[in-house]
């Protein structure tokens, strides 16, 4: 659950830069060099930055998610499987083919009647890169990492997700250590599909538990 002062985690051994205190968000050294290196490469007209832009979208929505919509296509089609995962996230995840950095330890989280769950990485962007791919600039924002723990109904609220009172909402702070997955509640009606049909039905945001599906 959410660890308001972090003093359970461990999150400076991370591999990345982190941002404290000041709510401001530096870009990190790689992030200077990457953004050096695109306007150079535009300047000379070597690549398109439309296409470069397409290409950090294939990977953020298409490539990276649908690893992760197989898993819970999995889990909703296969008990003991979804048992697995629950249970071993990481081992169940691996099963599926999908392993490495930023997924050594990923915890599967479930949405059911009454319950929702939200990730978050409040100190910087962990994010289960094995099963979701890059995350998305919202998630890396000053604005998400602190208000998603402060106010997650007004969060998903602004994602289109309007959750009663009867439901709880969960916010699962993510580390270097461990990363979560959140795995939607099967929608009504798809009794029929099979396991791909159901895979093409979640989303990105679904998994981070910014969208219901
Ligand atoms: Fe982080």
């Amino acid at each position: 659950m959410h660890d308001h002062d972090h003093n359970g985690h461990d999150h400076h051994h991370h591999g990345h830069h982190h941002d404290h205190g000041d709510g401001q968000d530096a870009p990190s050294d790689i992030a200077l060099r990457v953004k050096a290196l695109e306007s150079l490469l535009v300047e000379k007209g070597l690549v398109d930055p439309a296409a470069l832009d397409a290409i950090v979208d294939h990977f953020e929505h298409k490539v990276g998610p649908r690893n992760g919509a197989r898993v819970v296509a999995r889990a909703w089609t296969d008990p003991a499987y979804r048992e697995r995962l629950l249970a071993d996230g990481t081992a169940a995840i691996a099963e599926l083919g999908h392993t490495g950095g930023q997924g050594e330890h990923i915890v599967a989280v479930e949405n059911a009647p009454g319950v929702h769950n939200l990730v978050v990485c409040t100190l910087c962007s962990c994010y289960p890169w094995p099963v979701l791919g890059l995350p998305p600039v919202w998630y890396k924002s000053s604005g998400y990492r602190s208000r998603a723990v402060i106010d997650p109904r007004g969060v998903l609220a602004e994602f289109g997700t309007v959750l009663g009172d009867e439901t709880a909402v969960r916010v699962w702070d993510s580390t270097a250590e461990v990363r979560y997955l959140v795995i939607p509640e099967r929608p009504a009606g798809t009794a029929g599909l099979d396991e791909a049909a159901l895979a093409a039905l979640v989303t990105r945001d679904g998994m981070i538990g910014t969208a219901l599906l």
